[in-house]
């Protein structure tokens, strides 16, 4: 367990990290990271589902993981950091269920 280093209260674990209830002191623990990252990767998906028309997008002979249906459309997209290779996404036509390919 952990003390303040300001004022030597026990500090107290929320959602964020560990935080001090006297002077709000706040110490994230190393589990942060990768909760962001995870976030970051959830409203990806979330913006292609808006922004890109289904029927625009060309379609390709696939098993859905999900429905076992054999047809999907597809995209590629460039991550935002540039030392990861661009992914491919397919999303089927039936259920919209939307997966990636890291190849
Ligand atoms: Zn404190
Ligand atoms: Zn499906």
């Amino acid at each position: 367990m952990k003390f303040c280093p300001n004022c030597e209260v026990r500090l107290t674990k929320t959602d964020t990290g560990l935080r001090c209830t006297k002077c709000d002191y706040t110490e994230g623990g190393t589990t942060t990271t990768k909760q962001v990252k995870e976030e970051k990767e959830v409203s990806e998906f979330n913006v292609l589902e808006e922004s890109d028309g289904q029927e625009t997008l060309p379609t390709i002979k696939i098993d859905c993981e999900k429905c076992g249906h054999d047809q999907a459309v597809w995209w590629m997209l460039q991550t935002r950091s540039a030392d990861e290779p661009t992914t491919q996404f397919y999303r089927c036509i039936k259920c919209n269920f939307t997966w990636r390919n890291y190849a």
